[in-house]
């Protein structure tokens, strides 16, 4: 089911690569705000929102339409065929990154655009738990 209006889609259909969207930003600020210093998109699988180089943790947003999120994607009703193509290959492409990330020691956090709106603070000591549990002790 379509619910979004036509300017909503157009909206979500500009964010195509997700970068600096209004989440990413709010993260980005809570992190910044707490003294936690991050890398953005780097050349890693993926292109992560977020790198945390010495602790060797990476974090993305992963936009609800654009990654399946289970409680708010929707079935865009006109080219269905081709938005299923295209999210369902989002999808396979987050599964390969992963591999790839996890194969090369890296701690990945995918957060759903909507966790982030909705309990920032939640994300943002996940985030900071995962940083300060990896990094490497001080010299
Ligand atoms: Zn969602």
């Amino acid at each position: 089911m379509d619910v979004m209006t036509p300017a909503q889609r157009s909206r979500c259909m500009s964010r195509i690569r997700g970068v600096n969207t209004k989440p990413e930003l709010a993260l980005r600020r809570a992190l910044w705000q707490l003294g936690l210093r991050y890398r953005l998109h780097q050349k890693l699988p993926g292109k992560p929102d977020l790198t945390f180089g010495s602790a060797r943790v990476v974090v993305f947003v992963d936009g609800c339409f654009w990654h399946a999120c289970p409680a708010h994607q929707t079935q865009p009703k006109t080219n269905a065929a081709f938005w299923r193509n295209k999210i369902a290959s989002n999808v396979a492409r987050d599964a390969i990154v992963n591999s790839a990330l996890e194969a090369d020691g890296w701690e990945i956090l995918r957060f759903w655009e909507h966790e982030v709106n909705d309990n920032l603070a939640a994300v943002v000591s996940r985030v900071r738990r995962a940083v300060q549990k990896r990094k490497p002790r001080r010299r």
